[in-house]
């Protein structure tokens, strides 16, 4: 048998790609480059996507198609093309990003997102690129932390890849995947379905140069958190927790789960919030209402560094809940706090102050990067050394 090229074309001409009424030959997604030695037939088929969900199928119905009109002996050879660049492999994810920070609870309504916002609004005040990820499917609060609950992420063609854009609020880019669920069906996306949307709103958005990238993850420990461990290459984690007994639980198995040997990612350190609380009339009183200091006692057992300590003020709740971060605000005394809390992760990260000495863990060389001193309040710079990794003063 001889085989010419109308031949394959009419046998491609009778498959369809669903939904659109056309042929794969009308729709232009049979490649010029069709070959022919002997029975082997070669050509490539042209995709949007590489996720084309009809891709298999196409390529089966193709096959099936040749052999049916023109001859069961012929080898067909089918290779795949896309108009999109693929989207980079994991670990070549967001080269642009220095730093990503997992703001982590074993419960909820432990102020988790609260530390996470205010802790972007702080590094983005402090002058650094921060990007924040709200990968809470079980109750994303980003759009309202941040007022832009109405806001639509669009995609935009950047690089050869449809890539949505992040919203910029407060000068921090920022998406939740409360943008593109439903709140009331949020608790409904499991498994896969969340961590494909987790993937592309990492994968397939356009996060370009950060300092650090925050990512506010659901409370306990789930696939989201494996997810994202696989994806990204997580610098640290920060686990925030109240002092309660039962809170106190699953912060131990928060950090149980980032420690373990397969998962490997840092402990930054743990947040103590709601520690106290401090009625306006009585301003030498503190009150341990879920009990004192046992985010403290757990991060002395545990040998984690304790970043912070952060009381029960109606301010932090009401600004959250008006979108306007407290960190925001100057002039009251929690948003200093916020202020000075802000660098306590990133001083773990970089090791010890120049001026002061202080510090934590003078980790791996870091050079040309920035910290921050909280007691000194100056910034540090990391050159390199004849000896090694060296932190000067700015
Ligand atoms: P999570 O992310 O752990 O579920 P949220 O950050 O949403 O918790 O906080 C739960 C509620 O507690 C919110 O209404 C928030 O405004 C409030 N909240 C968090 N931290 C504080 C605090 N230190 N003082 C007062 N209210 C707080």
């Amino acid at each position: 048998m001889t085989l010419y090229p109308k031949m394959i074309m009419d046998a491609l001409a009778t498959v369809r790609y669903p939904g659109t009424g056309k042929n794969i030959v009308e729709a232009g997604m049979v490649e010029d480059d069709l070959r022919i030695s002997g029975l082997h037939v070669s050509f490539s088929l042209i995709f949007d996507k590489p996720t084309d969900p009809f891709l298999k199928s196409i390529i089966k119905a193709s096959e099936a198609a040749i052999h049916a009109y023109v001859g069961k002996e012929v080898e067909v050879e089918i290779k795949t093309k896309t108009l999109q660049a693929p989207r980079p492999e994991v670990g070549k994810l967001l080269p642009g990003v220095k730093n990503i920070i997992a703001v982590s609870s074993g419960k909820g309504g432990v102020g988790k997102s609260t530390i996470a916002a205010n802790l972007a609004v702080a590094l983005a005040k402090l002058g650094y690129k921060v990007g924040l990820l709200d990968t809470d499917i079980f109750g994303p609060s980003m759009p309202k932390m941040f007022r832009v609950e109405d806001a639509h992420p669009y995609a935009e063609r950047i690089e050869g890849r449809d890539l949505i854009v992040p919203i910029e609020s407060y000068g921090i880019k920022m998406l939740s995947i409360g943008f593109f669920v439903n709140p009331d069906q949020a608790t409904l996306w499991r498994g896969a379905m969340a961590c494909n949307a987790l993937k592309q709103l990492i994968g397939d958005a356009y996060w370009g140069d950060l300092d650090y990238f925050i990512l506010d993850t659901p409370p306990g420990t789930s696939d989201i958190h494996l997810t994202l461990v696989q994806t990204l290459p997580i610098t640290g984690a920060v686990i925030v927790s109240t002092p309660q007994k039962v809170a106190l639980a699953d912060a131990r198995k928060g950090i149980n789960m980032y420690q373990n040997e397969k998962v490997n990612v840092p402990i930054l350190g743990l947040v103590e919030n709601m520690a106290w609380f401090t009625p306006a009339e009585l301003p030498d009183h503190k009150y341990y209402l879920f009990g004192k200091e046992g985010v403290k006692h757990l991060s002395e057992e545990m040998h984690v560094p304790l970043l912070g300590q952060i009381p029960i003020v109606q301010s932090i709740c009401e600004n959250g809940d008006k979108g306007t971060p407290e960190a925001l605000n100057d002039d009251s005394l929690m948003g200093r706090a916020f202020m000075d809390f802000a660098p306590m992760p990133v001083l773990h990260l970089y090791g010890f102050c120049p001026s002061c000495g202080r510090g934590n863990r003078p980790s791996e060389c870091r050079t040309g990067s920035n910290s921050y001193c909280r007691s000194e309040k100056i910034i540090i710079r990391f050159i390199s050394s004849p000896i090694g990794c060296k932190a000067v003063k700015d």
